[in-house]
């Protein structure tokens, strides 16, 4: 047997395109051009390089595009100032603020003064008890990723066992907040989970989001299994450097129903859900229904 292959990039390539439609909808019926801010503190050559594509593609895809960048020694105080700069400008309706940020800048202090109705990765303590509550506006954009990428391969999947390996307030856990709200039964484990084979050995739907090259392992996976892989690490490849999963692709490709690949599975769904979300906050802050995309 050899497994679907779940084609973010295919998938994430007409979600594109949709948004791009929708926003210039918002433009020419309503005369709003959603904006998204990035604010990048030092110059993490990673981060660098992310802040730039999100630029990148807001602009390709027709939305006004900010990018603010301070100096690694930027004090918290300064961080704030330009958040809440943003958090009034009108013509921003999304804030990136990109992590990890420097040890003198607290996280939750940035997070407490970003306003949720602009909080475009959906960390705030507001939006993460939206999607708790059932009400989520924003919801993260590489959970939202893989849960299109689910309803597009899959179909209903109320009733089935999912596991969900990673709990980070960016991925796991809102991923287990969504596949619960399909009706999936979600078991969560983490790098205190018993018997981590057993548990993933009982998933139709195993998602990996742990950060270690090919951690799990074929013989982990059901048969006929869909299997999700969130992880994006740089390994050794001769001279140069590779990008692969947290699953050992080869050998679970041949056992489960469908996989995602890496690249090409999930990393390519979360930045053009980054757009969807600045397009949703844009039409919510000018009091227009959500665009459908
Ligand atoms: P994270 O914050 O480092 O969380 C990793 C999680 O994995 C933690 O909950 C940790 O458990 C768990 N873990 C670590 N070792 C484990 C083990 N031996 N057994 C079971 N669980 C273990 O990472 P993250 O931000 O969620 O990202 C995870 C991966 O997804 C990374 O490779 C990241 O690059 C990738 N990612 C990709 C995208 C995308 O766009 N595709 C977006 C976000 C993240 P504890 O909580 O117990 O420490």
């Amino acid at each position: 047997m050899s497994a679907r292959i779940i084609d973010g990039k295919a998938f994430a390539a007409g979600l594109r395109a949709r948004i791009a439609a929708e926003a210039a909808r918002l433009k020419r019926e309503h005369g709003v051009v959603p904006g998204l801010a990035t604010v990048l503190v030092g110059s993490d050559p990673a981060s660098e390089v992310y802040v730039r594509n999100k630029n990148r593609t807001a602009e390709a895809l027709g939305l006004h595009s900010v990018s603010r960048h301070l100096p690694a020694e930027a004090s918290e105080a300064q961080v704030l100032a330009v958040v809440r700069q943003l958090n009034e400008d009108p013509a921003v309706h999304g804030i990136l603020v990109q992590m990890p940020l420097p040890a003198q800048v607290r996280e939750a202090a940035v997070l407490d003064t970003l306003d949720p109705a602009k909080d475009v990765d959906a960390l705030t303590p507001t939006n993460a008890g939206l999607l708790l509550s059932g009400r989520a506006h924003l919801v993260s954009c590489t959970p939202a990723g893989v849960m299109m990428l689910l309803k597009e391969y899959l179909g209903d999947i109320a009733g089935s066992d999912a596991l969900v390996i990673g709990r980070s307030l960016l991925f796991g856990k809102p991923a287990a907040q969504l596949l619960l709200a399909a009706n999936a039964t979600v078991t969560m484990a983490h790098s205190r989970s018993r018997d981590l084979p057993a548990l993933a050995r009982r998933a139709d739907i195993l998602v990996a989001a742990i950060g270690k090259a090919h951690f799990v392992q074929g013989d982990w996976i059901k048969p006929g299994a869909a299997v999700i892989d969130v992880g994006i690490n740089r390994v050794a490849d001769g001279d140069t450097t590779k990008i692969v999963g947290d699953v050992d692709y080869e050998a679970a490709a041949r056992i489960a129903g469908a996989i995602t690949p890496v690249p090409g599975g999930v990393g390519a769904m979360t930045i053009v859900c980054l757009m969807r979300n600045t397009l949703l906050a844009a039409a919510a802050l000018a009091g227009l229904p959500p665009p459908k995309v």
